[in-house]
Parts: C-alpha cells; structure tokens; sequence
C-alpha cells in the first residue's frame, strides 16, 4: 500500500476513516510517514483554513501550506495546481536541456538525451496538466533557441527538419508540442474504449474533461503521417527543400547513414546540415537572399565565381590543389588502410589516423597509391588513387575516389570508370594480367551516395562502414567552410 488518499464528507467522516487505515496499517505493521502527509478542507470547493487532523494515537497530519504537495508526482491542493506545476515542469526542462548542450556530448547523442532526459519531464504529465498549444509550442521554440545559441542549429536552418527522424535526413529531435498532444490522444482513445465500470463512472463525474469525453482525437498526430508532412514540408521548401530534392534522383538510402551512424560534434553537424539547407550566409545569398546593399556575389578567394555553398565546396580553383586534394587524399588513405588490413600489410590501429606508404607489395599482392604507372604509349590518366594488383588471380583493380558536388555522383563515377579505359587496357596487355576493372569510390562534398557505393567498396573488400567514408569526406567539406566563411 503506498500513496493512499483518503476523502470525506465532513471531519467527523474523516476522522473514522483515518481511525480505521490506523488500524490497518498497525495490523500490517506499516506507519504513516508523517512529513508526507497532508490534509485538506475544502468547503464550496475553495480551500479552506485548516490545521489538520489527529490520529487515534495522537499524533497529528499538518494541514496543506500555500506551495501544495506532490501526488504521483504532480503538485495539488485541492485540486492539481496548474500553473505551478507548468512553472516547475518549464524550469526544469529549460534546466536539463540547458545542461544538456554544456555537455561535450556528439550531435547524435545531444538530440537523444533531450529526447530521453528532458522531453518526458513535460509528457508525464500530459492529459493531466492544462497546457495550452501555446505553452507546449514555446517550449519547442526554447529548445531551438537553445539549440542555436549552442551552435547546434543555424539560425537559417529548417526547423521542419529538425523533428524529421535521422534515418530520413532530419535531426530526430522531439517536439514537446506533440509528444503532449499524442499522449492525449492515447489517453483519450484508452478512455473511449475502456469498458471498466470504474472509468465509466469517472465519465459521469468529470463532464467537462476533454479527455474523459474522448472527444479530442487527433488522428493526424500520429507520429509517422506528422513526420511525412514534416518532412514533405522541409523538402518542398525553395531553399531548405533544394538539396534533397536535387539529390533524389541519385542518392541511396544510405546517404544518410552518417546521421545514423556516426558521432560528429554538435556544431560540426549543424554545419553540415545548414550548408545543406542553403542556410550558410555566403557571398550569393547575402546579395541574392539577404540582399545586403552594395555587396557582391563573387567568391571572396578567386573573385571568379558566385560564392555558392557548392562552389566553396567543390568549385573553387583556390582550394582545389589544397583543401581539396587533402579531403580527398583522407577518403582515399581510408580505403588504402581497410586494404592494407585485408591484405597483410603495416597499418595503424585507427583508419583515421592512417598514412599511405606509395608502394606496398608481398606474396599475394601489390597495392600502390597514387603511382604513376609508366606506358610506351601516351596515356591521359595514368596515375589512379590506388591500383591493387592480385598476383595469383592475375587481376587488377584501378580504384579512384572523388568528393564532387553531390549532385554530380553518378556523373562522376560513370566518368571515373571511362577515364580509366586505356590505362585499364595498357596494363592488361603490358602486365599480362586476366582481368583488370575499375571501380569508382564516390561520395558528395555533402555526404550523399549511390546504390553503387556499397557493392564498389565490397568489390574492392574495404570492409570500411560507408558512414565512416561519409564521415572522413564531411569532416574535411566542414574544415573549407570554416575557413571560407570564417565559422
Ligand atoms: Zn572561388
């Protein structure tokens, strides 16, 4: 027995009634913990003055102060005292999220402790506390702005997406607004259905209650229809909505496994996701969106180009021999490490931390890495990233990685593949090998791939997570915008 509540008509009542719970309870060998008792009169339904009650045994149950007390973790009087509880329950939720971004908790990480330590503090008590669509819709804004001022989301950013879960592209935060109301909704549709005699009969008392009445069914609430608009509404957006519509066509399901997968810091993943929503105040949107009088579109390093988020990423002539080559030689020294792995050869205990050696050869294999391959015959592209050679099979396989624009990928990988013809030819012939293929490792500046991307890389046995290739291409995409755009 724990958390007993007593009601009567009058003091005499409650008196007998208090007599007999004594009883029981000596019987049962259990005692009242007095500092957590209260009791309450109530005459006309106000709160009125009074200084408790005495048990058989002479001890006394204080009446209720001004603050209330906590029923099942709720505060009340004589009846559940709203707006303290919405104060309290506010308070904390601003602290824990507060606390939250403080932490150096990854971005993946910071939405799920928010999800899991700060958003049930408000959906416990939904359906019995009174809060409003505004009240619950402020908290989300608090969140955001928390978000924000922590560097988690741009202030540009999508907020649509923001409640779209990871697997689909979005952040996978909770909003507080309909967590609340879907608790509701399954309270309401429990009452509606519920023939237990008790319910029934709470019906008959509480008229006025919305949820009791069962009448507030919100069947669009339901979480998955409310993330599909959520997440037709970010994509449909001109701006926010342009990458996943231009990449549609080309992008693997796994595109976003990095979201899933991988643990990028906070700010580093409000980054990417800003620079995919076209949110990033470059030169073009500052003349073109923010239209900031007397400003110029072009790119602030070559002075040649419209400074788009794609041009800083992939097109400028500036970077290309430097922050470009470094991202992609990053993607290519990953793949070299997972083939060192598989083949035998010296490698570090961490991909990330891995630095290619230009020629590596034993029994079984050769591997070299950005090896100038020597022909009698003018070849074009003779130089591939890595060109792994099986000894005992006679086989070769040329393997090229690029970071384009994300919306090239497919373009690019047919191109890698064309480029490679007569080097693919030249060394079949020259090194007398049976069969020589060419495979592709594509990955856009902004994390998207094809459905080719897994099968190249397991043809090559780079055993590697595609999130962990998506993530060395991100992590250098974020390194240029940073020093572009002095983040
Ligand atoms: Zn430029």
């Amino acid at each position: 027995m724990d958390d007993l509540k007593l009601y009567a008509s009058s003091e005499q009542d409650m008196e007998k009634l208090m007599h007999t719970t004594s009883e029981f309870s000596n019987d049962i060998k259990m005692e009242f913990g007095l500092d957590k008792c209260a009791s309450v009169k109530v005459t006309k339904g106000k709160k009125a003055v009074f200084n408790g009650i005495s048990l058989p045994n002479g001890d006394k149950i204080g009446g209720l102060d001004e603050e209330g007390y906590k029923y099942l973790g709720v505060l009340e009087a004589n009846t559940i005292l709203h707006r303290e509880m919405k104060e309290l329950v506010t308070k904390e939720y601003v602290w824990r999220v507060k606390k939250i971004l403080k932490t150096q908790l990854h971005g993946k990480f910071t939405m799920q402790a928010i999800n899991t330590w700060a958003v049930p503090l408000v959906r416990y008590g939904a359906g019995i506390l009174n809060w409003t669509a505004q009240e619950l819709r402020s908290l989300d804004t608090k969140t955001r702005k928390l978000l924000r001022i922590n560097g988690a989301h741009h202030p540009q950013g999508d907020v649509d997406r923001l409640y779209v879960s990871r697997q689909l592209g979005g952040r996978g935060l909770q909003s507080i607004e309909e967590v609340v109301r879907r608790e509701e909704n399954a309270l309401t549709t429990f009452v509606k259905n519920s023939s237990d005699p008790e319910i029934v009969r709470l019906k008959e008392f509480f008229v006025e209650d919305k949820i009791l009445l069962g009448e507030e069914i919100d069947k669009e609430i339901d979480s998955l229809q409310r993330e599909e608009q959520r997440r037709q509404r970010w994509t449909g957006k001109v701006l926010h909505g342009q990458f996943p519509r231009q990449v549609q066509p080309m992008a693997d399901p796994d595109s976003w496994s990095w979201m899933v997968e991988q643990d990028l810091k906070k700010e580093t993943e409000g980054l990417l996701i800003a620079a995919q929503d076209q949110a990033l105040r470059t030169n073009y949107i500052k003349h073109k969106i923010d239209k900031v009088p007397g400003s110029s579109p072009l790119c602030r390093l070559c002075r040649s180009h419209n400074e788009t988020t794609d041009h800083i990423l992939n097109g400028c002539p500036k970077l290309s021999q430097t922050d470009y080559k470094a991202r992609h030689d990053k993607v290519s020294a990953a793949v070299h490490w997972s083939l060192c792995k598989e083949y035998g050869f010296d490698h570090s205990s961490k991909w990330y931390e891995h630095r290619a050696e230009k020629v590596l050869e034993n029994d079984s294999v050769k591997l070299l890495w950005d090896f100038h391959v020597q022909s009698d015959h003018v070849i074009e592209h003779c130089r591939p990233d890595l060109l792994l050679v099986k000894k005992k099979t006679k086989e070769a396989v040329i393997i090229d990685i690029a970071v384009p624009g994300d919306v090239r990928i497919t373009e690019k990988e047919q191109d890698k593949i064309l480029k490679y013809q007569d080097l693919k030819r030249e060394i079949k012939t020259v090194w007398q090998l049976r069969k020589v293929s060419v495979v592709p490792i594509v990955i856009g500046a902004l994390g998207t791939i094809t459905s080719n991307f897994r099968r190249y890389l397991d043809s090559v046995s780079c055993k590697l997570r595609v999130s962990n290739l998506q993530k060395t291409a991100l992590l250098g995409s974020a390194h240029i915008l940073r020093k572009v755009l002095e983040i």
